[in-house]
């Protein structure tokens, strides 16, 4: 996939038009387009890589902390009284999207949700 017909890559480039939620130097965050619950956001890196391995490490403290800052939101805002992280990494593990991202899933007891099927 080329990042020019990549639909995340046309996300961070702002040509389709998302809530942005948060943004950093590297980094996107906006609302999952079919949220397994409400407040589900997506952290993704600006420019197109495929899987965690591909982000480089020096990326990672600004990483960590828009996905720590959207989480502790989500809890303050009272969306969630907890939360999951999670990333499919290639098709085995069920990414459907290959440019990087990272959900971010609100929690409530006894939601019934499935984060892992
Ligand atoms: P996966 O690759 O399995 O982690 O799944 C890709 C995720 O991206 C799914 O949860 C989709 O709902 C979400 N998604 C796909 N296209 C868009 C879009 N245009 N805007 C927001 N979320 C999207
Ligand atoms: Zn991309």
């Amino acid at each position: 996939m080329k990042p020019s017909n990549c639909i995340f890559c046309k996300i961070a480039r702002k040509e389709i038009k998302v809530e942005i939620l948060k943004e950093s130097e590297n980094f996107i965050a906006f609302p999952d387009a079919n949220p397994k619950a409400e407040g589900h956001t997506l952290v993704i890196p600006k420019k197109h890589f495929v899987t965690l391995l591909d982000i480089p490490n020096n990326k990672g403290d600004e990483l960590i902390k828009m996905v720590k800052d959207i989480s502790s939101d989500l809890l303050d805002s009272k969306k969630a009284d907890g939360f999951n992280i999670l990333m499919n990494n290639l098709t085995p593990a069920g990414q459907v999207v290959f440019h990087a991202h990272i959900h971010i899933i609100p929690r409530k007891e006894g939601d019934g949700i499935r984060t892992i099927s």
